[in-house]
């Protein structure tokens, strides 16, 4: 979504290259298409005087560091102050001290509460709460049921008002559905209420009398960061006629300039708290300052990177294949196998890396991965002895023969392997002389 943002900022910093000190007149200029890419990008005046003055003074006291030329000196404070202005730390939820959190989403219809509902439930799920879905938007035709087909989705119940017992009063509802959540212990209640097409004052106030009524815990605005400006006009007259304590950025999977992301914390004091980014129930997560910063900067989402590698990665079996390295007897084919395994888990990862600049060779090499590849490797491994998994040293020829035969592969199969064996092992060992936590030795293919 900030990709003429982006592009411009890359210009900018281009520009600075191979300069040795950068003069007043550097800094004006630097300064004044910073200005520019911000205003173009759609954040709101104040904001970019504000962001532009403060990295102005910075790079003209700030004492330059040896580590850093001046472009990157640039880059980085321009990337402090994004995420200053995108709010610094990450907001989280705060969850009630006893009974259910209550969440209550406001704001205009199409912004994308209902979905946004669904996609924080799931969300919620994945952090072991059990929520509940509230269909308090009871103006739009269809809503109630939308929000029912997207709580079956993502497997959350939903709660809505049947018809005759206090159907048509979203303040009932939201009420009773309080009740409802303590009954069947439910941890956290999401109330999506009704937005109309523009601001209006029935609309404010049907929101407020629900607030008061429920008293939630979070007050979310949700905002469709697609309209521009107009985002920053509107989350101030929710933010007067309602109140809140954290935004939802909702379609910044869309292109358009995105500026809203930028301006929303410096005009309303409130944090952004998450982003929605697609139609699919798992585009959705925390909105981090710092990583938004990184993405408007075009650096990669490293962070976020590292998180799922992680997830993918278990460094556990990682550290463990490390420790018996350190012992006598040392990487077995077992060892190796697992270590195989781990690769199978990466292959999932393609799309993610995908968000790293430079990583287009890389992906190749996973993308051509063939998965039967490990099968073939496991059903040769467990074709031989315990000791032979140990060491592989004492399989001889005919004992060759024999896995071969009992894994359904050629001989050649099992030399190959035994040879990469031996290749990963040296691998590995290099690296634990060196220090280094073993990576991924003898990739296939
Ligand atoms: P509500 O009126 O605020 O409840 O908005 P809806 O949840 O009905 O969303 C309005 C439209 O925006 C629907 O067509 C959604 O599919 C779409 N939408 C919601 N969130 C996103 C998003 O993050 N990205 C995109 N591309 N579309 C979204």
């Amino acid at each position: 979504m900030f990709a003429t943002l982006s592009d411009r900022l890359a210009d900018t910093f281009k520009n600075l290259r191979g300069k040795g000190r950068l003069s007043e007149a550097d800094i004006d200029a630097t300064a004044r298409e910073i200005r520019i890419a911000l205003l173009e990008a759609d954040v709101a005046l104040p904001v970019v005087k504000e962001f532009v003055g403060a990295v102005k003074e910075r790079a003209r006291s700030e004492e330059v560091s040896g580590a850093l030329n001046p472009a990157q000196q640039i880059i980085k404070i321009v990337h402090e102050e994004l995420v200053t202005i995108l709010g610094g730390e990450t907001r989280r939820l705060r969850y009630a001290k006893s009974g259910p959190t209550v969440i209550m989403l406001a704001g205009l219809q199409g912004a994308g509460k209902t979905t946004l509902a669904a996609k924080l439930a799931r969300w919620l799920k994945d952090q072991d709460r059990t929520p509940m879905l509230v269909a308090a938007d009871l103006q739009r035709p269809n809503a109630v049921q939308q929000l029912q087909v997207n709580g079956e989705r993502v497997g959350v119940p939903v709660f809505a008002p049947e018809p005759g017992n206090g159907a048509g009063d979203p303040v009932e509802v939201a009420r009773a559905s309080i009740e409802e959540a303590k009954r069947k212990l439910h941890d956290v209640v999401i109330i999506d209420t009704a937005g109309r097409l523009g601001v209006d004052e029935t609309l404010m106030q049907q929101a407020a009398d629900i607030r008061d009524a429920v008293q939630p815990d979070e007050v979310l605005f949700v905002v469709d960061a697609m309209i521009g400006q107009d985002a920053v006009t509107t989350a101030q007259a929710f933010l007067d006629g309602v109140g809140y304590d954290g935004v939802v950025l909702t379609k910044l999977d869309g292109d358009a300039r995105g500026g809203a992301a930028l301006s929303i914390r410096s005009i309303t004091g409130k944090p952004v708290m998450f982003a929605s980014s697609g139609e699919k129930m798992t585009d959705f997560d925390l909105f981090h300052p710092d990583r938004m910063a990184s993405r408007i900067l075009d650096m990669g989402d490293m962070l976020t990177l590292i998180e799922q590698a992680e997830k993918a990665f278990d460094s556990a079996e990682s550290l463990k294949a490390a420790e018996k390295l350190a012992t006598k007897g040392g990487f077995t084919l077992e060892d190796f196998l697992q270590q195989m395994m781990q690769i199978r888990k990466l292959g999932s990862m393609t799309k993610i890396m995908g968000m790293l600049p430079g990583m287009g060779q890389f992906r190749d090499q996973l993308e051509n991965f063939d998965e039967r590849e490990i099968d073939r490797i496991q059903a040769i491994i467990q074709s031989m002895t315990p000791a032979e998994r140990d060491n592989p040293k004492i399989i001889d020829g005919s004992r060759r023969a024999r896995i071969a035969a009992g894994a359904g592969r050629q001989v050649s199969d099992v030399n190959q392997l035994v040879d990469r064996f031996f290749e990963a092992r040296k691998m590995m060992e290099q690296m634990a002389r060196g220090g280094g936590v073993p990576g991924m030795p003898g990739m296939p293919g």
